[in-house]
C-alpha cells in the first residue's frame, strides 16, 4: 500500500503549503516533562504482535492507526492486522485510532470522497469494538484543505508524516512526527528523542511493520525497544496520542 508515493510535484507542494495556513487548530503548551507516543500505522499484524508485545514489556501504551479496509490482506509490509487484533490490542489499553479505510490519499481525493471514506473507517472501527477513535493519521502524510476542513475537529489530532516535534503553535490538524523507518530510522528517531527532551516538546514517532528484517516502512523490534528505553530514561511521559492531545486539553 505505501509503495504508492504521494504527489511531488509542484502542484502538490503548493497545495500542502497552502494547506498548513487553513483551518489551523493552534496548540499551546508547557509541559513539565517531554512526551512521546508511540505508533503504528495501517498497520501490519507484525505491529500489532511484536510492536506491541515491545511496548507491553516496558508497561507502554501505544497507538494504532488502522485502514480497516487493509485487515487480513497481504501486502508490501505483511499481511494487515485484523478486527481481532484491533480488539485484543484495545482490550489490553492501547489506543486504536482512525487512517483512511481503503488508504485514501487525502491530499488528492475530494472533500465528499475523504469524508465517506474516513466514515466507513470509523464506522467498521466501532463495528469491530475498538472505537469510537480519537487520533486520525493522513495516509502518506498527504493533507489538503478539503481534508483539513472536513476531517478537522473530527479527531482530537490528525497527523501527518512532516518530520518535527509538536511544541506551543503547532497545527492539531496537522500535526508533526517522525518516522522509525529506513536504515538510519532508529538513529534519526533518537536525534529528535534528544531534541524532544531538550524542549519539552510532544514526539510523535510512527512505523508500520515490526519485524527482524522489516520492510523500507517498518523497523525491528529491538529499534523500537532500544528508543522505548531512551524515552524512559530521558524521563518522557510516555502516552497514547489520544492521551497526548487531552493532556494539551485538545
Ligand atoms: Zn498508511
Amino acid at each position: 500500500m505505501e509503495a504508492y508515493s504521494a504527489d511531488r510535484s509542484l502542484k502538490g507542494k503548493l497545495r500542502r503549503r497552502l494547506a498548513l495556513l487553513a483551518h489551523r487548530r493552534p496548540v499551546r503548551m508547557a509541559l513539565e516533562r517531554p512526551m512521546i507516543t508511540f505508533s503504528f500505522d495501517d498497520a501490519p499484524a507484525s505491529a500489532a504482535d511484536a510492536g506491541a508485545r515491545t511496548l507491553e514489556l516496558r508497561g507502554i501504551r501505544g497507538t494504532w492507526y488502522i485502514s480497516a479496509g487493509l485487515a487480513g490482506r497481504d501486502g508490501p509490509m505483511g499481511v494487515y492486522a485484523t478486527a481481532e487484533d484491533a480488539r485484543r490490542l484495545a482490550a489490553a489499553g492501547h489506543e486504536i485510532a482512525c487512517h483512511t479505510f481503503s488508504h485514501l490519499d487525502c491530499g488528492q481525493a475530494g472533500a465528499r470522497a475523504i469524508a465517506d471514506d474516513v466514515e466507513r473507517n470509523a464506522e467498521m472501527l466501532k463495528a469491530w469494538g475498538a472505537g469510537p477513535a480519537e487520533s486520525f493519521a493522513y495516509p502518506y502524510g498527504d493533507v489538503s484543505t478539503a481534508a483539513k476542513r472536513v476531517l478537522g475537529g473530527r479527531y482530537r489530532t490528525l497527523r501527518t508524516v512532516q518530520a518535527g516535534l509538536v511544541e506551543t503553535g503547532a497545527d492539531a490538524n496537522q500535526l508533526p512526527s517522525v518516522g522509525i523507518e529506513g536504515p538510519d530510522g532508529e538513529a534519526a528517531a533518537l536525534r529528535w528523542l534528544d531534541r524532544a527532551a531538550q524542549r519539552k516538546a510532544w514526539l510523535i514517532l510512527y512505523t508500520h511493520d515490526v519485524a527482524a528484517s522489516p520492510s523500507p516502512w517498518g523497523c525491528t523490534p529491538e529499534a523500537l525497544g532500544h528508543l522505548a528505553d531512551a524515552a524512559k530514561a530521558r524521563g518522557f511521559d510516555i502516552v497514547t496520542a489520544a492521551e497526548g492531545a487531552r493532556r494539551l486539553g485538545l
